[in-house]
């Protein structure tokens, strides 16, 4: 039997220790960590997303501002009232939910998050400086997989890890952390895509397999070396009349075939997703302590 990375339980433990920084914190009466959530149009799976990082920040005593704004607001009002989070010195950390409706520029209000701010680390600066492995907010999904590789001790110096998938929210910053000097890192590191030839021989040599590439059950026992770490980010509904909701989560990965070679493999669900709320909360408090940018800014 593998090891099963239980990412329920390894949010729930970085939650836990959250909230006790917070009672320390409040106890030396310092700021409390304070996080803004800016959310465009009534999208429900956006709605629900962000309720639930909403939620979260109550659970650990963080102080939380939502920010709701129709989904026809020009991109000048929702720039501005980034703008007017990112000058609010109550406001340590600052998301905007994605995705946003068509007419609204990803990147021109990415950029104009102060990275300071930034506690999902996706502007330009966070992501370079994590490239030059410096103190930054690395974004949940990566943050969430690194976190469970440390604390599950998995090794990975040395090891060839492969990445399958290279969106710029999970494939291409995980091949930079696994390559990064660092532990977890120092791994040797193969980013494969769509265009990638001969990919089952190519994910069949990994030690560490990472696969974000959003196709239901993709990854099979064939295309996996024995004792291999599996991670598996995909997440898919599929219809299931059995289930009172109608419906089942599975991953990128075939499990139990899959399950029956990896020395440790990510469940879904339950593996990598409940990471990503623990992720942001921890940027956010990195934010407040200003872990990350240093006390002088
Ligand atoms: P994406 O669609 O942005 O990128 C997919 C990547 O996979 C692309 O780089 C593409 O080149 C590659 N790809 C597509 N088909 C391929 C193939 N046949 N062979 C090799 N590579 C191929 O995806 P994403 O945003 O990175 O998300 C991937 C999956 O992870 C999705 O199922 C998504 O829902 C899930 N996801 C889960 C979490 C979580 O918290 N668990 C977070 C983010 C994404």
């Amino acid at each position: 039997m593998p090891i099963i990375i239980d990412g329920k339980k390894t949010s729930e433990e970085i939650k836990n220790e959250i909230a006790a920084r917070v009672l320390e914190i409040k106890a030396e009466g310092g700021k409390i960590p304070h996080l803004a959530a800016v959310l465009v149009g009534d999208d429900g799976a956006s709605q629900t997303y962000v309720g639930a990082k909403v939620k979260a920040c109550e659970l650990v005593g963080f102080t939380s501002t939502l920010v709701r704004l129709n989904d026809d607001v020009s991109e000048e009002e929702l720039l501005r009232k980034v703008e007017e989070i990112n000058e609010d010195p109550d406001i340590d950390g600052l998301i905007v939910q994605l995705p946003l409706p068509d007419h609204l520029s990803v990147e021109k209000v990415t950029s104009k998050i102060k990275p300071e701010k930034d506690v999902d680390g996706f502007t330009p600066a966070n992501v370079g400086r994590m490239a030059l492995n410096w103190p930054t907010y690395v974004s949940a999904t990566p943050y969430g997989i690194v976190e469970l590789l440390k604390r599950y001790q998995i090794p990975t110096s040395g090891k060839h890890c492969v990445v399958i998938g290279r969106s710029h929210i999970v494939g291409s910053p995980m091949s930079i952390l696994m390559a990064r000097n660092g532990n977890p890192g120092n791994c040797t590191v193969t980013l494969t895509h769509s265009r990638t030839q001969n990919l089952p021989e190519i994910a069949k040599t990994a030690d560490i397999l990472i696969v974000a590439l959003g196709k239901p059950g993709f990854v099979t026992a064939d295309m996996v070396k024995e004792g291999a770490v599996v991670i598996d980010v995909g997440i898919h509904r599929i219809a299931d009349a059995t289930k009172k909701s109608g419906f089942r989560l599975v991953g990128d990965v075939k499990f139990d075939e899959v399950a029956a070679k990896a020395s440790a493999i990510t469940p879904v669900p339950g593996g990598v997703g409940p990471m990503t709320i623990a992720s942001l909360l921890y940027n956010t408090l990195l934010a407040a302590e200003k872990k990350v940018y240093g006390a002088e800014q």
